[in-house]
């Protein structure tokens, strides 16, 4: 039997969103449910493959499966495609596996022509309607299957509309609209040199194979690889009877959520017009109305839909995105699937939906991309600084968050001027799927005109960026790039302040502040943590980081670095003397003046984390880094030192490296100037002394000596401090328990990691520098040619972001391995970039570390990963053992 390509509604359910995309396998699970949808058919993603095999022919087989399924349609529906006074109409609708909001074409009322116009508008006895819907498809057909401009389209309209002396396209004469249509299938033949088709079926096949071309277009290109969406799915057609919301006043259309998409409140969310097709909602021309004056407006309507909305929630477990259209009294549903929703309100519904007994909490934290997380953890203005600023305008609370930039008027300058650093705000009349890069780009999105579901809307909400939209009060001429609001004029050099959150504009930059995560958010990440097997820790150098780092709920920290220590202004004359030092004894002076200063560092630390675990790292960055620049800076390290001016620069000049990265850094500096280390050594020693002593706890510290590679190195330094801490120790009669290790960041240190592990009691993979001494290429240089690799796909992701496990994760392993053969408890942990990102959580899980280390915004993210990773592990362990039963 040949392949079937085209399934109708009856044939399908929600599992076969792979064949039925997303949204053919949704209306076929509803229609499964005996829920209101007209009927219809879906050619499958396979179609859509074979038709770029068949170099994008339609071939007869499938055609012939399209007609038998349009005869089934039509006994269904009782109408005929084609007829000339009672015609069958369709939409035809493009669903891919993964939604593309708004990213490929749909064609509305497919079926009409100038007979069948004259027939319907009898029919119906509403020429107004015929007509309108007739002036629709011609548009959407002509824009998606000929690739015509709709500009022209809309100039016509609007010229009629001027005649006709209205402003809304719903209130434009029947007599207007004919000349509209007779105008715009003019505009067609001139365009394409042939008329309008006239057989319903070659408009059919027609817009069949224009969503397919869709898949490929450039915007569903951009939009799928921001979103590491596969290009190979295919799109399904959805092919499906039209109803109609543009018939008169007791017809409407709308979309609507289950729960609201900002806050994730279990209350109905959406918006509907009344007597208005499809798009209108969405393409912010006229402004809807709030879905609750609907309960008012058509309560019968109302409550049928209200009653759909929870029947849907409760099936698919899930908050559910509805697209409706009431035809002359009768409720449709178009559409259903899971509703997209910020971060925020994604925690709050799935912390719900456990409540509610709907989903379990392994489901619930499987639920979330941790990525996402990180939308929760991005600032919101300062509370002092924003009670001290009036907004000027306000608009719709779109998308929560704040967002403070220069105005930018196209999607083209936001993207250039984000390449130059600069944060911008874009403000747009409406958005559109072309202006997707500069939304991308943008901090924030400003629009004067649509809904809460508009195009600006629910894209933002989707990128988790800051959106105002539709704020009437502000007139943005694109042209003449400037904002007014009342008397107040701005252009491309002005900064603005969004909050998405309250609608608000503000003039001028507004400060912001860290976001505050308790109450739901609070709840979920216990599951989490009851969920997860690795631990998780912070990098953090300073008291405050510390401290953030606890909020979000590090366990520790895993990654403290001395380094920025010796930048404070308090003493980096005295590194500079230590540093420029000629002998042993102005080395040991200048130290003198550090140590106190140092030790008071690692006390406010330990005094934040008490006995939770802190890795402190030596020193590690060439001496260099540190050295004086301007002249005034030298006289005062010279004046110290003793020396001429000249002198001191000459000191300064040898310091100088070709190749500082793989320079005289790490304890390369303790080989040569082992004092340094041993005064940071006793300061840390003596600060946990004090904290222990005085709150009553056990400080445990632990020493790491970065740059390893070889393990009598590592034993020379290791060695040096141990001596001075254990002087601390019978000076003081004091002792605690310590633990001297190193990082994992050099190739050769993997390699020989037996061997570094009879020295060092914990390794701590530095994978920032282990990657690139893999890979040979500079990280602070690779921005050059690496996003050329990426471009080209001869890589797939940035190393620098995402573990490769191939390369740089078979050297972990093997340290690993080696490693634990020495020292069966080696403690381990890494605490490069990577332990922020999920996949490299997951592959850090997998090789047994104990913990992952990363910056203290990240902490959360890491926190769920390592729990899906736990409870992926577990189904899969369940899934074995059901195979083997
Ligand atoms: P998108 O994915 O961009 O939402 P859709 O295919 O869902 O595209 O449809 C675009 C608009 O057309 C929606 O508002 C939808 O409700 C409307 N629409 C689609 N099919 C029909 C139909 N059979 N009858 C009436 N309106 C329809
Ligand atoms: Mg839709
Ligand atoms: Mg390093």
């Amino acid at each position: 039997m040949a392949k079937k390509y085209v399934y109708s509604f009856d044939e399908g359910n929600k599992d076969m969103r792979t064949l039925l995309g997303g949204k053919g396998a949704n209306l076929a699970e509803m229609t499964r449910l005996g829920i209101n949808v007209p009927f219809g058919f879906t050619v499958s993603t396979e179609a859509c493959i074979r038709y770029y095999d068949e170099s994008e022919q339609l071939w007869d087989e499938l055609v012939k499966e399209i007609e038998a399924n349009i005869k089934k349609t039509e006994e269904k529906v009782g109408k005929k495609f084609g007829d000339d006074t009672n015609p069958l109409l369709f939409s035809v609708r493009s669903g891919a596996v993964v939604s593309m909001p708004g990213m490929m074409d749909t064609v509305l009322n497919l079926g009409l022509t100038d007979v069948s116009v004259e027939g319907l508008a009898k029919h119906t006895d509403n020429p107004r309607f015929a007509y309108d819907s007739y002036r629709r498809f011609i548009q959407m057909f002509s824009n998606v299957s000929k690739g015509l401009d709709v500009e022209k389209f809309e100039e016509i309209l609007a010229d009629e509309r001027k005649k006709a002396g209205v402003e809304l396209d719903k209130d434009i004469p029947a007599e207007n609209l004919k000349e509209v249509v007779r105008r715009y299938k003019e505009l067609y033949k001139e365009e394409t040199g042939h008329d309008f088709p006239q057989d319903p079926e070659q408009q059919l096949l027609d817009a069949v194979a224009a969503v397919f071309k869709s898949w490929n277009n450039e915007r569903a290109r951009y939009y799928r690889n921001m979103n590491d969406i596969a290009h190979d799915l295919g799109t399904a057609v959805n092919v499906q009877t039209m109803v109609f919301g543009n018939g008169g006043d007791n017809s409407g259309t709308g979309v609507a959520f289950t729960r609201d998409p900002s806050t994730g409140e279990n209350i109905l969310y959406g918006e509907y017009l009344i007597n208005a097709q499809g798009e209108d909602v969405v393409a912010g021309i006229r402004t809807p109305s709030h879905i609750s004056e609907l309960e008012k407006q058509m309560p019968e309507i109302y409550k049928q839909f209200h009653e759909t909305g929870e029947r849907l929630e409760q099936h698919y477990r899930d908050m559910q995105d509805l697209e409706f259209t009431i035809d002359d009294g009768t409720l449709y549903i178009l559409q259903t699937r899971n509703g997209k929703r910020t971060a925020q309100a994604a925690i709050n519904i799935a912390v719900d939906l456990v409540e509610e007994g709907l989903r379990t909490k392994e489901e619930a934290l499987m639920m979330i991309n941790p990525n996402d997380l990180d939308q929760l953890l991005h600032p919101t203005f300062n509370q002092e600084a924003l009670s001290k600023a009036t907004p000027v305008a306000r608009g719709l609370a779109a998308s929560p968050g704040a967002a403070t930039g220069y105005i930018s008027f196209s999607a083209g300058d936001a993207t250039l001027r984000n390449a130059k650093e600069e944060p911008v705000i874009l403000a747009r009349t409406e958005t559109s799927p072309e202006d997707l890069q500069g939304m991308d780009s943008a901090k924030g999105i400003l629009t004067s005109r649509g809904g809460m579901t508009s195009h600006a809307a629910v894209v933002a909400r989707g990128m988790g960026k800051c959106c105002v939209a539709g704020a009437h009060e502000v007139h943005i001429n694109e042209k003449e790039k400037t904002v007014t609001i009342g008397d107040l004029v701005l252009g491309e050099g002005d900064m603005i302040s969004l909050d998405g959150s309250t609608g608000n504009i503000y003039h001028g930059q507004i400060e912001t502040q860290d976001p505050e995560l308790t109450g739901k958010f609070a709840k979920f990440m216990e599951w989490a943590d009851e969920n997860r097997r690795l631990k998780v820790r912070a990098n953090a150098d300073t008291p405050h980081d510390a401290q953030q780092a606890l909020d979000l709920g590090a366990e520790g920290i895993g990654l403290c670095r001395t380094e920025h220590m010796f930048f404070a202004e308090d003493r980096i004359n005295a590194v500079r003397e230590m540093i420029l030092a000629s002998t042993k004894e102005q080395r040991e002076k200048a130290l003198a003046k550090i140590e106190p200063i140092q030790e008071n560092d690692f006390y406010e630390i330990y005094k934040v984390m008490e006995d939770k675990n802190v890795t402190v790292r030596l020193l590690d960055p060439p001496l260099h880094e540190f050295l004086p620049h301007t002249d005034e800076e030298i006289a005062i390290v010279a004046d110290e030192l003793g020396v001429t001016i000249l002198e001191q620069k000459k000191a300064i000049d040898e310091l100088h490296e070709v190749n500082p990265m793989l320079g005289h850094r790490g304890l390369r500096l303790a080989i040569t100037f082992p004092e340094i280390y041993q005064m940071q050594a006793r300061a840390i020693i003596r600060a946990a002394l004090r904290v222990s002593k005085e709150l009553g706890v056990e400080v445990e510290p632990e020493i790491m000596i970065p740059l390893a590679g070889d393990p009598r190195e590592l034993k020379v330094v290791t060695d040096s401090i141990r001596k001075e801490i254990e002087q601390i120790f019978e000076e003081t009669g004091i002792t605690l328990n310590y633990h001297i290790g190193t990082m994992i960041e050099i190739p050769r240190a993997t390699l020989l990691a037996d061997e570094i592990a009879e020295i060092a009691e914990f390794f701590s993979f530095g994978t920032n520098d282990l990657t690139q001494m893999t890979y040979g290429f500079s990280r602070d240089d690779a921005g050059k040619f690496l996003s050329q690799y990426l471009d080209d796909g001869i890589f797939e992701k940035d190393p620098f972001q995402v573990i490769d496990q191939k390369g740089v994760g078979q050297l972990m392993a093997n340290a690993v391995k080696l490693g634990k053969r020495t020292r069966k408890d080696l403690h381990l942990g890494i605490c490069g970039e990577h332990g922020g990102e999920p996949s490299s959580v997951a592959f850090c899980d997998d090789l047994g570390l104990d913990y992952v280390s990363c910056s203290p915004f990240r902490v959360p993210i890491s926190r769920l990963s390592a729990a899906q990773k736990t409870i992926r592990d577990r189904q899969h362990k369940m899934t074995r053992l059901v195979e083997s039963l």
